[in-house]
């Protein structure tokens, strides 16, 4: 394809410019009729489709009856294949990103395939589409003015914590994205680090099993313990409320170390277990916070 749009417009550019476009073209997230027109031309007139899985690309496109050379671009070939699709687009070849499912480049390897073309002074152009997190948003009934997309927390270890912890003074909607076997397990880690919020898990968007969920942390993890989570979902979780009463869960997101341990010191526990209960839910060096305590009881 020979620049055979200007960004964003839809027609021919006539600057000179020999370098192609990356045209980065959201997919559906289940059902195929989620996919727009401009996609559907963009992928008809490119030179090369890059595709995260290419089987899946190919059933979509056959689907549209578009037939176009495709190449994988995926998490563990990008380096390779990046350098492969930067030379083909600073020859002037137009580049359709397709990922697996929703919007190249949210939590998927798109990202750095943007930054490397604009790094090149390469045209990148983004089609507009489906993406679960937006779709999880608009039909959970939270808030949907401002929120945090915060993709997939790590399974395991200190940044799980970290990444958990960091959650609890987000005022917006969280929205995370979690494998169904995890699901459980994360419910319950944000009932204890949040508090019991109100939450919706969406699972299946758009395909035959569709299903969402709205209720607290704590029911959605008793309903998915007894009825076990299948297919792909979307968590999200009502922000702190400012107003909200203070019950020494969740809401501690508001205090700092010092208050959060009196809190709990003025709920029965002794200040040493108080201390270790703070550093657990903070994720701080708990010597660190009882040198400060303490520190602070002497003076
Ligand atoms: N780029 C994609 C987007 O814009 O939504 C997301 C890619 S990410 C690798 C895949 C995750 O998105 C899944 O693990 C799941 O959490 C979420 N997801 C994708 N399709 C979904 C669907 N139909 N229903 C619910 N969640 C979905």
């Amino acid at each position: 394809m020979r620049r055979l749009f200007a960004p964003g417009t839809g027609v021919s550019a006539v600057n000179g410019d020999k370098s192609g476009v990356l045209y980065l073209c959201a997919t559906p997230i289940g059902n195929l009729e989620d996919i727009t027109l401009r996609v559907l031309r963009v992928l008809r007139e490119v030179d090369l489709v890059a595709a995260e899985d290419t089987r899946r690309t190919r059933r979509l496109l056959s689907h549209y009856n578009i037939h176009k050379p495709i190449i994988s671009y995926h998490q563990h070939n990008r380096r390779r294949q990046g350098r492969h699709l930067l030379e083909r687009l600073a020859r002037g070849d137009g580049v359709a990103l397709v990922s697996d499912a929703g919007t190249p480049g949210i939590s998927d390897p798109g990202e750095e395939l943007v930054r490397e073309a604009l790094e090149k002074g390469i045209s990148v152009v983004p089609l507009p589409g489906p993406s679960a997190l937006l779709a999880a948003l608009v039909v959970s009934g939270l808030p949907a003015g401002r929120f945090l997309f915060a993709g997939f927390i790590p399974g395991k270890g200190k940044e799980r914590n970290r990444r958990l912890c960091g959650l609890a003074a987000e005022t917006g909607t969280i929205i995370l994205y979690e494998a169904p076997h995890r699901l459980v397990r994360t419910l319950h880690d944000l009932a204890e680090i949040l508090g019991d919020r109100r939450a919706c898990a969406a699972r299946e968007l758009t395909k035959l099993h569709e299903e969402v969920r709205r209720d607290t942390l704590n029911r959605l993890r008793e309903h998915f313990a007894t009825e076990p989570p299948r297919g792909e979902f979307v968590l999200l979780i009502e922000g702190v409320s400012k107003d909200e009463k203070l019950d020494g869960q969740g809401e501690w997101a508001l205090l700092t170390p010092r208050e959060h341990v009196d809190e709990l010191v003025r709920e029965g526990l002794t200040t040493n277990e108080a201390i270790k209960k703070v550093s657990r839910l903070r994720n701080l060096s708990r010597r660190e916070l009882y040198k400060q305590i303490h520190g602070d009881l002497k003076n």
